[in-house]
């Protein structure tokens, strides 16, 4: 890993729209010294030069007599900064031009533009976190949900890191037995080693099992549930999605076929969060734009977390409701019996008889109620909301029983901490697999450095500079 370099760093944190203000942030060896020259304040003095660490200032910003701006000025030395470096926070007026002018001044000074990530990049360099708490920053920002925040929150205060932290210490501590018993046969015995390690390891595996089995709730609490709304034409999919979304997102009509595209919206439902597609309904139809819309709608549906499958329970049945089905019951899904203020037609036992049939044999002997535990059927009234909390409850018991059995529980948000978790499970087993086959007890250490090199990973220990980049690159500016 390369060392901190030593160029100064500066670009534009907030977002770049019109807002009540705006921060550029410089952070660098020379972060002081390149703003010295532009912050002033009313008597034409330079503030920078009078000012403590860890004070702000008002002041303006200057280049040569022409004034910029009106700015609030922050002043962190090194360590004791984000990135560990000296750094100088402008609040500035809001405004993008404004914003960019500050900025380009700054540049001209000679700071240099900041990379996606840069900052934290340096901050993780320098110590301040390590890389799953890097990660967390950037979770954290992305957050869209009470527990999206909650997980990153974890994740950038470092509880996440201390969990691994601790198995690789029990690790390092194993192989350093085994070693210098290898070494001083005389002080260290390895009798009965053997159980000893079997339980070590199986403890670190069932640890990183749990750690793995919360990424599938981790992924649901970061991205979404990817929701797909499916059924016939007219059977209320759009009136759903405005009840959903609490706005009229998409066009309601009695004109069957009037979504023909999909629609796309990001709902929380309490603390679900859903990624909710609105598809055109779907049916066997001669109008070709109308059957793009059918198959973009089962496309949608195929690639689902959940369908919530709409179905106008004042007519009855018809061929379409069966096809759908037979095209999603492999899906988690909930089965909406929707218009419940008119008279209803079907009742979950009707669904029950006749979908068993038009799906897989997997369903066929199910029970009613093995049936209505897998696809639960909820009579609902899109019109006004009726039957709303009930369909909230099942989506919670669909997606989140079982998974995270509490919110002190910590959950796995990242792909790349599951997929370097699988390697330690796979290095974990190996281990298990040479005790078991009466193998030289120094083979184990070669399986247990690799799953203390996968864990180590995570954190950011043994990284390369080109995973560094990666990573970091997905930072977004500023930050
Ligand atoms: P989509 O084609 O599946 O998207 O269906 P829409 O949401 O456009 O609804 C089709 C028609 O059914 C519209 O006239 C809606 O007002 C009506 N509708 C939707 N939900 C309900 C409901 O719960 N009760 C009643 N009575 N009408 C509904």
């Amino acid at each position: 890993m390369s060392e901190v370099s030593s160029t100064t760093i500066a670009a534009i944190s907030t977002a770049l729209s019109e807002s009540g203000i705006g921060i550029i942030r410089v952070s660098g060896p020379d972060a002081v010294s390149i703003c010295s020259e532009i912050l002033y304040d009313s008597k034409d003095n330079k503030v920078l030069s009078s000012m403590e660490a860890g004070n702000f200032r008002h002041c303006y910003v200057k280049s040569g007599e022409e004034t910029i701006d009106e700015c609030i000025v922050l002043l962190y030395r090194a360590p004791h900064s984000y990135t560990g470096e000296d750094t100088v926070e402008l609040q500035c007026h809001g405004g993008v031009f404004l914003l960019k002018k500050v900025l380009a001044l700054v540049i001209q000074m000679g700071a240099i533009m900041a990379a996606p990530g840069e900052f934290t990049r340096r901050a993780f360099l320098n110590g301040k976190m390590d890389l799953a708490q890097a990660e967390g920053v950037m979770d954290m920002i992305s957050s869209r949900s009470e527990s999206a925040l909650r997980s990153s929150r974890d994740q950038m205060s470092g509880r996440v890191s201390a969990v691994i932290r601790d198995m690789r210490a029990r690790i390092l501590y194993e192989t350093a037995y085994i070693e210098s018993a290898i070494d001083d046969p005389e002080h260290f015995d390895l009798t009965g080693y053997e159980d000893h390690i079997t339980d070590v390891v199986n403890g670190l595996k069932a640890e990183t099992e749990k750690l793995i089995g919360s990424y599938a709730s981790g992924r649901f609490v970061r991205e979404g549930i990817n929701t797909c709304i499916a059924g016939r034409p007219n059977s209320g999919k759009s009136s759903l999605l405005n009840l959903l979304t609490g706005q009229d997102r998409a066009i309601v009509s009695d004109i069957p076929g009037t979504t023909r595209d999909t629609i796309e919206e990001y709902v929380m439902l309490d603390d679900i969060l859903l990624r909710l597609t609105d598809t055109a309904g779907i049916r066997n139809t001669d109008d070709p734009i109308e059957s793009i819309g059918t198959k973009k709608a089962l496309n949608a549906a195929s690639g689902a977390d959940l369908v919530l499958f709409m179905i106008d329970a004042s007519e009855y049945l018809e061929t379409d409701d069966m096809e759908i089905f037979s095209s999603v019951y492999e899906k988690k899904t909930i089965i909406i019996l929707n218009k419940a203020d008119k008279t209803l037609k079907i009742k979950p036992s009707d669904i029950y008889e006749h979908f068993r049939y038009s799906a897989g044999e997997s369903i066929r002997n199910m029970t009613f109620e093995e049936f209505s535990d897998r696809y639960p059927c909820i009579i609902m009234c899109a019109a006004d909301g009726h039957g709303q909390d009930e369909l909230k409850r099942e989506i919670k018991r669909l997606f989140y029983s079982g998974m995270v059995s509490s919110s002190s529980d910590i959950v796995i948000t990242g792909l790349r901490h599951k997929e370097l978790l699988c390697a330690a499970e796979v290095s974990l087993n190996n281990v298990l697999n040479a005790v078991s086959d009466g193998m030289e007890t120094d083979i184990y250490t070669v399986d247990l450095m690799d799953a203390y090199k996968s864990l180590g990973l995570i954190i950011g220990e043994e990284i390369g500079d080109d995973l560094a980049d990666e990573i970091f690159s997905k930072f977004c500016m500023g930050k």
